[in-house]
């Protein structure tokens, strides 16, 4: 009888300062209260990170091939089982979590495993990780890794597996929960529609990495996965895909064949869905209580600094009044300091959020990642504040932290500007208010907001202890 192989796939936790403001992660807070609230936050944000379970592993683990079995190891709530043999151990890097992912590798492959890692870091810079790995695996994995698979089965593994073209979605390709300890989640119900953007934002990735071609699996595929995730787990569904009505026929056949089975849902999709009215009913009659829309600026000027095109601003506020109509609760995402901004972006923001009652809004501060254009303009203008090889810098965090110069505004004014405005809007009797005033999720806009509240607040701490360790005209040249 052939020997059955052992995979392991490993979702690595975030670093300090990941998933929230760095002070959350400071060594002593002298107040008591603050002390165990901080503890508190770092292991809700440790062990949660907003409790979506690892897609991609999902949907790697997955793939059937006879004579190999595949388990997830998610690090959030488990050790690495060092004491079991595994054939393969699979690792997906992330760009921010690059240090960490390399550093289990180096431990795994002097213990003798055999180590594969993937991922949106490897996908981008496979040099920076090929040291590190047995089996490199380069671009999305679904048909990858199963020829990877099917090598370790027959003892001819590779070093280098790269996609040379994106997989076919339409394809059926079934996602399983098994390998997920289920009540580990907020919820297991994660669903991806498709991949790929035809926007070119210039600080985004999504289109780096998956193509302009919007992708899509089958309606019946995705119908099929809701109905049976639904048997086995009640609670909300996530559709991550990054804009759910890019192609409205496709959401308006998929959403209305969902109507049925009466689930709850999250999702993410562009402001232009305030203009799409029969999508934008058939999303509420399908159940969807709240989305995340990129606002990212309502100055022209930036919009067209980074390609961020598919709405005018004229149009903003109309959209976003009309999806609140239908009943579903917004999280806009702005970004403040884009290169058109200026130090009256901060009152235009607030205004925008007064006219349009946003239930969560999002402050963030510009995160050039490495592999956007963004990360290569700014190298290049000398505007980046670390440096630009360093892979643990420019990753993403929420405890916002410069990682570069805004073109119009001197550092220390933006960090002012900033901390008034996200504490004007993060007052507790402001996200009281915008927690009652929701039209879907109610609980959940509350708990954001409240949660924002503190978060933000250190945040704040974290930018003005920042400020005091950049010298004045400081900057790394490319
Ligand atoms: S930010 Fe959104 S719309 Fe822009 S490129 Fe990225 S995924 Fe597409």
């Amino acid at each position: 009888m052939q020997q059955q192989r052992k995979v392991l796939l490993v979702f690595l936790p975030s670093e300090s300062g990941v998933d929230g403001a760095r002070s959350i992660y400071a060594e002593h807070e002298p107040n008591p209260f603050f002390s165990w609230f901080n503890s508190s936050l770092r292991s809700i944000i440790k062990q949660s990170q907003f409790a979506i379970p690892p897609l991609s592993l999902m949907i790697l683990s997955s793939i059937e091939v006879e004579g190999i079995e595949q388990s997830i190891c998610d690090m959030r709530f488990e050790p690495f089982p060092f004491s079991r043999n595994w054939d393969l151990v699979g690792i997906s890097v992330q760009t921010g979590m690059a240090r960490k992912a390399f550093e289990l590798a180096e431990r795994l492959r002097s213990s003798g495993f055999r180590v594969a890692l993937g991922g949106p870091h490897v996908t981008l810079f496979p040099d920076d990780c090929r040291p590190y790995a047995d089996v490199l695996v380069q671009g999305e994995a679904e048909d990858l890794w199963k020829e990877v698979l099917e090598d370790l089965k027959a003892g001819s593994l590779r070093q280098h597996y790269r996609s040379v073209s994106f997989p076919d979605l339409s394809l059926h390709r079934p996602v399983s929960k098994k390998s997920l300890v289920a009540n580990r989640y907020f919820t297991t119900n994660i669903i991806q529609t498709g991949r790929g953007c035809p926007h070119n934002c210039d600080f985004c990735n999504v289109h780096v990495m998956n193509g302009h071609t919007l992708r899509k699996r089958a309606v019946e595929d995705v119908a099929d996965e809701v109905a049976r995730f639904r048997k086995d787990d009640r609670r909300i569904f996530f559709f991550v895909d990054d804009s759910i009505n890019a192609d409205p026929e496709y959401a308006h056949e998929l959403f209305s064949r969902l109507i049925p089975l009466g689930i709850r849902w999250f999702g993410q999709a562009t402001t232009t869905l305030g203009q799409q009215h029969e999508l934008l009913e058939t999303f509420a009659r399908s159940g969807c209580c709240a989305l995340l829309v990129g606002i990212e600026s309502i100055e022209p000027k930036s919009r067209i600094a980074h390609r961020k095109n598919q709405n005018r601003v004229s149009e903003l506020a109309g959209a976003v009044k009309n999806i609140r109509s239908a009943g579903i609760s917004l999280y806009g995402s702005f970004i403040y300091g884009l290169d058109g901004d200026t130090l009256d972006t901060p009152a235009a923001i607030l205004d925008f959020i007064g006219e349009t009652k946003l239930d969560v809004p999002g402050i963030n501060i510009l995160r050039p990642i490495p592999g956007t254009r963004v990360f290569d303009r700014l190298r290049e203008e000398g505007r980046l504040l670390f440096d630009p090889l360093d892979i643990t810098a420019y990753r993403y965090t929420f405890g916002q932290e410069m990682l570069y110069r805004p073109k119009n505004i001197p550092l220390d004014e933006f960090i002012g500007s900033y901390s008034e405005l996200t504490g004007k809007i993060f007052s507790v009797k402001n996200s009281i208010a915008r927690g009652f005033a929701a039209p879907g999720a109610k609980a959940a806009v509350l708990l954001f907001n409240l949660f924002y509240t503190h978060l933000y607040g250190l945040s704040r701490k974290d930018l003005q202890q920042q400020l005091g360790s950049i010298p004045p005209e400081k900057s790394i040249l490319p």
